[in-house]
C-alpha cells in the first residue's frame, strides 16, 4: 500500500503531530519516550492498543519495546521473526499495511492475543524510520475502536511515525553515548585503582633501597662511590616517577578537602625558583625570576599552589636544551594572580597544546622518548587549577619556547565537597 500524503490530515491533527513530535524530540530516555509515542499513537488513531517493536540487528528480529492498551506488558521483549510475521512484512518491504481481519491474513500470530488475554481484530502497521529513512522498527495500531482503519488513518500514522522514528534513534544514540561513557568511566576507575596501588606498592621498597645505597654511600670508597651515586640517581628517578603517580591520587581526592589560606604566593614562588637552581645549573640553563616587590596576597591551597609552580618550572628545565633559559614570574592582574613560566626549549606543537593537559598525553611517541615522566604532571596542574576557579593554557612556538600562564582569582569559589577523607599530600 502506497503511504497517503499528509494532504489528507486535517490541519488540527497535523498540528498535533507536529506539536507531539516537538515533544518526542526532547526527549532522551528511551522508555519514557517509547510510553509516549505509544500513548499519543493511540490518542491520534482512536484505538484499542498499539505495539511499538524495534528492530534487533544482531538477531535480525523485531521485538516488542512498548505496548499499549489490554494486550500489554506480557509482550514485552517477545521476539517476532522477521519472515512470515505482519510487523516483518511491514519492516522488510518498508511500507505501511492495514489488516481489517487478522484471521483471514497470513502471518498473523494468534500466540500474541493468547498470551496477553486480548482479542486483536484488524491492525495497522507502519515502519519507523531513523533520522536518515531507513526502517528501525514498526509501530502498529490495534482495533480501531469505530470502523476499520482507512488511508487518512495510514497518513496520520506514517506521518507521526517518522517524527517517532526520528526520536527513537536520537535516544538510542544517546544511550549508546552513555554507556560508552560509563564504559571509559570504568576503567578510568580501574586505571586510578591500580595506580592507586603500584604506587603504594612501590614506595616501601624504594625507600629500602634508597635508605641502603645512601647507606652503602656514605661508607664506599674508590670506584664504589661513582657506581653507587648511578645508584642513587636512578632510584631518585623512580621516586619522582613515583610521585607522580602519588600526587594523581591526591587530585583524585583533593576536591573534597580543600583547604584555603591567605599567603603571599611570591614566597612560594621564590621557594619552588631555589629548589630548581640546582638542576637548572647542572644544565648550563639561566633561570630568573620576575616578581613585584610587594606581597601577592592569594587565598588557596598552599601544597596545591607550589604543585602546580613545581610541575611547570621542573617542566621548562626538562624541556629546554643545555644554553636555554627559563623565565618565572607573576603579577597581580584585575583581582587575578597572572603566574608564568617561559623556556627557550623544545616547544609544543600547536594542534597538541590544549591535549597535552589530559592524563598521560605526551608530545612524544613513548617507544622514541628522551624524557622521563608518565604524562601527569600537566593533568595535575590542570585539575588542581580548576580546583581554585582559574584558568591555565600554553602557548608554543616548535623549537622556539614554550609560555605555560596560570591565572588564579584572589580568592577562589568555595568547594564543592568536603565530606571525603584526605589523601595524601603532595611531595616532589
Ligand atoms: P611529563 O612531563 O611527565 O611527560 P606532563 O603532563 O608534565 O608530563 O607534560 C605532558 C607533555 O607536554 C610532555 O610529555 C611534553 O611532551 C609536553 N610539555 C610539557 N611542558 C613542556 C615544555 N615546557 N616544553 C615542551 N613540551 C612540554
Amino acid at each position: 500500500m502506497n503511504v497517503t500524503s499528509p494532504s489528507n490530515i486535517a490541519p488540527e491533527t497535523l498540528a498535533r503531530i507536529i506539536d507531539v513530535g516537538r515533544r518526542l524530540n526532547s526527549t532522551v530516555d528511551m522508555n519514557s519516550l517509547l510510553r509516549q509515542i505509544i500513548n499519543e499513537a493511540a490518542d491520534l488513531l482512536d484505538c484499542e492498543g498499539v505495539s511499538l517493536l524495534l528492530y534487533d540487528p544482531r538477531r535480525k528480529e523485531l521485538r516488542f519495546k512498548a505496548t499499549v492498551g489490554e494486550a500489554s506488558r506480557q509482550l514485552e521483549n517477545q521476539a517476532v521473526p522477521l519472515k512470515g510475521s505482519i510487523a516483518g512484512r511491514i519492516f522488510l518491504n518498508n511500507e505501511a499495511i492495514i489488516v481489517q481481519d487478522v484471521r483471514r491474513t497470513e502471518g498473523w500470530n494468534p500466540k500474541f492475543d493468547a498470551e496477553s488475554d486480548f482479542h486483536t481484530r484488524g491492525i495497522l502497521g507502519v515502519p519507523l524510520h531513523d533520522g536518515s529513512g531507513q526502517p528501525v522498527g514498526v509501530l502498529e495500531a490495534i482495533n480501531k475502536k469505530k470502523g476499520d482503519f482507512d488511508e487518512t488513518d495510514v497518513a496520520v500514522l506514517s506521518t507521526f511515525s517518522d517524527l517517532a522514528g526520528a526520536a527513537v534513534s536520537k535516544a538510542q544514540l544517546f544511550d549508546e553515548l552513555q554507556q560508552a561513557y560509563f564504559r571509559l568511566n570504568e576503567l578510568d576507575r580501574l586505571k586510578s585503582d591500580f595506580i592507586a596501588l603500584a604506587s603504594h606498592e612501590l614506595r616501601t621498597p624504594l625507600s629500602v633501597i634508597l635508605g641502603y645505597v645512601s647507606y652503602l654511600r656514605e661508607h664506599a670508597k674508590g670506584e664504589q662511590v661513582e657506581q653507587l651515586d648511578l645508584t642513587m640517581k636512578a632510584a631518585m628517578r623512580l621516586r619522582s616517577l613515583i610521585q607522580d603517580m602519588v600526587n594523581l591520587q591526591y587530585v583524585n581526592s583533593a576536591e573534597a578537602t580543600t583547604q584555603f589560606e591567605t599567603f603571599d604566593l611570591a614566597q612560594i614562588i621564590r621557594a619552588v625558583v631555589v629548589d630548581r637552581e640546582e638542576t637548572a645549573l647542572a644544565k648550563q640553563l639561566t633561570l630568573k625570576l620576575h616578581l613585584p616587590s610587594s606581597p601577592l596576597r592569594l587565598t588557596a591551597e598552599p601544597d596545591m599552589v607550589k604543585l602546580i609552580i613545581d610541575n611547570l618550572v621542573n617542566n621548562a628545565i626538562k624541556f629546554t636544551p643545555a644554553g636555554g633559559r627559563v623565565d618565572v614570574g607573576a603579577a597581580l592582574r584585575d583581582e587575578e594572580i597572572w603566574f608564568y613560566v617561559r623556556d627557550t626549549g623544545i616547544g609544543i606543537p600547536v594542534e597538541q597544546l590544549n591535549r597535552i593537559f589530559d592524563r598521560f598525553y605526551q608530545v612524544e611517541p613513548h617507544l622514541k622518548r628522551h624524557y622521563e615522566g608518565l604524562g601527569l604532571g600537566l593533568a595535575i596542574v590542570k585539575e588542581l587549577v580548576d580546583l581554585h576557579g582559574g584558568r591555565v593554557w600554553a602557548q608554543s612556538e616548535l623549537d622556539k619556547g614554550s609560555e605555560f600562564f596560570v591565572v588564579l582569582p584572589l580568592v577562589p569559589p568555595p568547594p564543592r565537597n568536603t565530606e571525603a577523607l584526605r589523601a595524601e599530600p603532595p611531595a616532589k
